[in-house]
């Protein structure tokens, strides 16, 4: 069987509690490995920088843009977010199953680039939930929120470009979920042909000399 990782591509709107899940699973399982993105945000009360981002200057994001070192980038809210290439390929080449938590444009550049990714589209059980959510964790204020709820609106058009919907309404669920959906992918036919070559040619023996 093909030991490369699965590229995994996990969306889902602002608030809907992506970074909680990766976390969990991150902790729980030892096969993952979480791309760090570059961002020009501001970086939060209690963010380290490193962990979930390189917070870095709009020049220097777009010298990375310049010298082709970012897999994909978008602008989400005034700021860019972008996913460094290099990290992300020694990983799945190391056979990790390599995590992109980013928003629904990126997650159209990789699908073209990579068809091979593995995209799931993380839900709310409802949309109020959701709403809470965002108000509940106080990290922004209320002229973002409004933004990120309105973003969400145009987000909610694309959901079904994903191979995946996963509910998000109890987290350890949520997480044996996602641990799931991905380890099933590596039996996709079309991650495994090497294999599935090498044992035709050999059934095809059986079939010499008669
Ligand atoms: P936040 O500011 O809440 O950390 O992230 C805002 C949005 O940007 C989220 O939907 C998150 O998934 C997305 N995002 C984070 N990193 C990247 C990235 O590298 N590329 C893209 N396209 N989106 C990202």
């Amino acid at each position: 069987m093909n030991n490369r990782g699965v590229l995994t591509v996990v969306s889902g709107f602002s608030g809907v509690g992506k970074g909680t899940l990766i976390n969990k699973l991150l902790g729980k399982y030892d096969n993952y490995a979480l791309s760090v993105s570059a961002t020009t945000r501001g970086m939060r009360p209690g963010e380290q920088e490193g962990k979930r981002y390189f917070f870095i200057s709009v020049d220097e994001f777009e010298d990375k843009i310049h010298q082709n070192e970012l897999l994909e980038y978008a602008k989400y809210v005034d700021n860019y977010y972008g996913t460094p290439r290099k990290y992300v390929e020694e990983m799945l080449k190391n056979g990790k199953d390599v995590l992109l938590e980013i928003e629904i444009q990126g997650a159209r550049q990789v699908k073209k680039l990579m068809p091979e990714a593995l995209t799931i589209f993380v839900m709310p059980p409802s949309a109020l939930t959701l709403k809470e959510r965002l108000v509940g964790r106080n990290t922004e204020s209320s002229d973002v929120i409004r933004e990120r709820l309105k973003r969400a609106v145009v987000e909610s058009q694309g959901i079904e470009e994903y191979d995946c919907i996963l509910v998000n309404d109890d987290l350890d669920t949520s997480v044996e979920k996602l641990n799931a959906i991905i380890q099933a992918s590596h039996y996709q036919s079309f991650r495994n042909t090497s294999f599935i070559n090498k044992i035709r040619e050999d059934v095809n023996v059986f079939s010499e000399g008669e």
